[in-house]
This record gives C-alpha cells, structure tokens and sequence, in this order.
C-alpha cells in the first residue's frame, strides 16, 4: 500500500513536466495544446496502471523514451478516425465497411473540382446561374432511357423528395408485402409518415393482387409506391402484381406509379448470379413514372440517391423546397458523372467499376489468388491457412439471395483463438476485416484489391 501510494507520489506535476526542455520542443515542434493534452493522458494512464499492478516500474520522467511515448500520443491523436481497412469478408456492398469503393477515373473527377472552382451552378455558355443537376440529367437520360433525371443525396432522401412533392396530404398505397426496413432507421411507413403523405397498407405479408390496390384507390391516392425488398425474400406461397399491370391501374386512375428500387444495377447482372434485381432502364420500359436508386449500391459510385422517369414529376421534384437539404454535393456529384460515363460503354464500366468486377470474377481466379497467399501463410511459424469453397455476398441491401460462389483461405493458429485473430487484424493499419465462420477465422479474396495482398501478408506475419 505505501509503496503504492510512494508511486504516486512520484508521478510529476504537469506544470513541472511541461517546463523541461524536451517538453518546449514537443510544444514548439506541434502545439503546447496537443502537447498537453498528450502529457495528461500518458500520467493518466501511468496512474492506473499503478492501481492495477503492484509491480508497476514507473517510466523515467525526464528520459528521452518517456518524451519519446509523448511524441507517439500526439502522433496518435492527431491521426484520422476515418481510416481504409482492408476488407476481407467477401461482402461486397459492406454497408459498415463504406458500401461502394469508387473506380480510379472517379478520383480524378473528385480532385478537379475539389481543388478549384468549378462551374457547379454557373452555365457556361450563357453566363448565367445554372443547375448542379444540368450536370448529370442527360447522361442518365443517355443511359436509362429516362426522360428525365435528378440526384440527391442519398436514396432515402430520394424517397422522402419524390412521394412529399407527389404525395403529401394524400394516400400512397403500398403493399404489406413491402413495408420495408432497410436499416439505420430507414423504415417505410415512418418514411411516409414524415413526407406528410398518408400510408394505405394493402393486400397480405405474403399475397397481394392488383385487386387490392383497385379496391383502395380513393379520391384522395396520390401514389401507388412498389418498394424493391432488398434485403429480404419472401417465398413460397407468395403473389403479387407484374409491375406493368400497377403502371395500367395507377394510370387509369391518374395516379403516379413509382418504385423505391434501392440497388439500381444499371447492367443486367444475372449472368453474374445476380438474379432478382431488375436494371432501372427494365422498369421504366414497363412505364412506371418515377424510379429512385443509390448511387452507391449495385451502380458502383458514390453516395447519391437517382430518380429517374417522366418529366411532369421530376419538374416537380425539381422546385420542391426539400431540395436545398436533400442536395447532392459537388464532390459527389463529379463522382457520379464520372461514374455514370463508365456506363457508356458496358464494358468500360465492367472494366473499372469496382464492385462490377468484384462480382465478376471468376471463382477460379479467386482460387488461384487464395492459393497463392495460403502457400505464403503456411511458411510463417504456427499459422496453417487452407483453402476451401465458400459463398460471397453482394450485401448492402442488395439481391439477398444471391450467394457467389467463391474460395476462402480459412486460418488456424497454434497461438491465438479466432477471436483474437479478429481483434489484432482489426487494430492493425490498415485494419483487416474477416470473417469467422465454425471457429476459423476466414479470408474472402474477392473483396480484397490485389495491391493490399501484401498488407494482409504482414498482418499474419505479425500473429505468427
Ligand atoms: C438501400 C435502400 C435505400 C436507401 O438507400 P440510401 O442510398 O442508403 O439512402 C432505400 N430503399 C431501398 C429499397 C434500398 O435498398
């Protein structure tokens, strides 16, 4: 006990230790704040450390390693939080882990105009105000077929924009089929609630007919709203109305029929296993009048929500005051555009689009990169790494069902259980993300870009 109590006696004031020489040129090098601010915690952490060990040798207060710790704390602090980790879960849209990583082009699109000024909402060739959307209308229109075209900050802000101009005071009849949560408090009917239209529910979880919805219109439905269930299925004794048939009713009734797509793959995607989600320019050849997508989902780019259909409503979406919260910013949106001319030519967009050529690749090249690594793996001391055949994901709300086939290098070590596997990868930088499955720790490559293997490498060389 005295001895404890000797130690902490012990420990310097902070005026004290700020006064010597080492510490004035901590405070000259960095800030006197930071300096500081560093000295306080390492006493802190010297204090508890004292209540929790007995033994504990107190640092050397006027040691060059001590001054040395200070240095690293304020290194530490003023390190970014938001930081890359390397993702090896083999989910590919990983909403934690930053959804869509963007392609290279898009960069360059992002330093142009963040560096400078750019002609965001100046028309250049009249020298007049202009739009932000001006810059990205005709490219979808392009790509989609669309006759016209708006973006906004996210999907969810797409949705809340579209049915408050289309809907607001009046009904919008959604199946109960389709009352969809998509996470971080995303959830239909409140969704509606706060756009100040009024939610009519019809028809079953499981069964709804068109008659349903015939039977609920009413003179005051503004909108008949079909939402894509990303991130779940429903099956087996199911039903529920070919989108073209809801377009007919919503029309003959002078309604408007839209649809809360949510992924907004833009290619068909089902020769990669990709089945069940519909492109955007599929659905609006059934007529529908408004789609809405992310822009940071299936479409690989950045974050961004997209409405795509018929003029009249998008005008209108257009003048609608929520515009000026829900707006797309200007590094996002060179992203998009930059993202969108992939697009132009298919395979340019396969070529370059991350998340497209995650998806695409061949489990056999998966294997053969999985193979390799694990031959490295093997030669550290106590880790034996195996390859085996598993699924990947596409995650992040999109296409549930749909699994990948894939090739996993799964871990075993004689020093660390799968926990703390998991634990020292991810606090290393950059972090490693896995996943752990029948209590192995597991690398899935196809998420993982071929110039982070070697991070994973000295990851596990650091365990072994
Ligand atoms: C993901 C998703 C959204 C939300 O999109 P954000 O771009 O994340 O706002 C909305 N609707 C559906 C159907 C989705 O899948």
């Amino acid at each position: 006990m005295t001895t404890t109590n000797n130690q902490y006696r012990a420990i310097p004031q902070l005026q004290v230790l700020l006064e010597t020489a080492a510490a004035n040129a901590l405070c000259r090098e960095y800030s006197r704040q930071e300096t500081v601010t560093a000295l306080r915690l390492c006493l802190n952490s010297i204090r508890k450390r004292i209540g929790q060990d007995g033994n504990y040798q107190l640092p050397d207060f006027h040691s060059a390693e001590f001054f040395n710790d200070i240095r690293k704390e304020i290194l530490r602090q003023r390190e970014r939080s938001l930081q890359p980790v390397i993702n090896a879960t083999g989910i590919i849209l990983h909403t934690n882990l930053g959804r869509a990583p963007i392609a290279t082009v898009t960069i360059d699109a992002i330093r142009d105009t963040a560096l400078g000024y750019s002609n965001l909402e100046f028309n250049l060739a009249t020298g007049k105000r202009g739009s932000r959307f001006m810059h990205i209308e005709r490219i979808l229109q392009q790509i989609t077929g669309a006759e016209a075209a708006v973006v906004v900050n996210n999907c969810a802000a797409a949705v809340l924009v579209s049915l408050n101009t289309l809907a607001k005071g009046r009904e919008v009849i959604v199946s109960r089929g389709e009352l969809i949560e998509i996470g971080g408090g995303f959830r239909m009917p409140d969704v509606i609630a706060a756009t100040g239209a009024i939610l009519r529910e019809v028809g079953t979880t499981n069964k709804t007919r068109l008659a349903d919805f015939e039977r609920a219109i009413n003179e005051n439905t503004g909108v008949i709203l079909s939402n894509h269930c990303s991130n779940y299925s429903i099956v087996g004794f199911t039903e529920c109305p070919d989108l073209q048939d809801l377009v007919a009713l919503a029309h003959k009734h002078n309604l408007y029929m839209v649809q809360d797509l949510g992924s907004g793959a833009l290619l068909d995607l089902s020769v990669y296993g990709i089945k069940n989600e519909r492109s955007a320019q599929q659905i609006l050849k059934d007529g529908i009048d408004l789609v809405m997508f992310s822009g940071d989902k299936l479409l690989g780019g950045p974050q961004a929500g997209i409405i795509v259909g018929r003029s009249a409503p998008i005008e209108a979406i257009k003048k609608n005051p929520l515009m000026r919260a829900l707006r797309i910013d200007k590094l996002s949106l060179a992203a998009l555009e930059a993202t969108l001319n992939l697009y132009l030519a298919p395979e340019l967009a396969m070529q370059q689009v991350p998340i497209l050529k995650m998806l695409s690749e061949d489990p056999a090249a998966i294997k053969k990169r999985s193979q390799t690594l694990a031959r490295q793996l093997n030669k550290l001391d106590s880790i034996t790494a195996r390859v085996e055949n598993d699924v990947s994901y596409v995650g992040g709300g999109s296409a549930p069902m749909n699994e990948l086939p894939t090739w996993v290098i799964r871990i075993a070590s004689a020093k660390h259980s799968s926990e703390e596997i998991s634990k020292l990868l991810r606090l290393r930088k950059p972090a490693v993300i896995g996943r752990i499955a029948s209590d192995k720790f597991v690398l899935d490559l196809r998420t993982v870009f071929p110039e982070q293997v070697s991070s994973l490498r000295e990851a596990f060389a650091s365990l072994a």
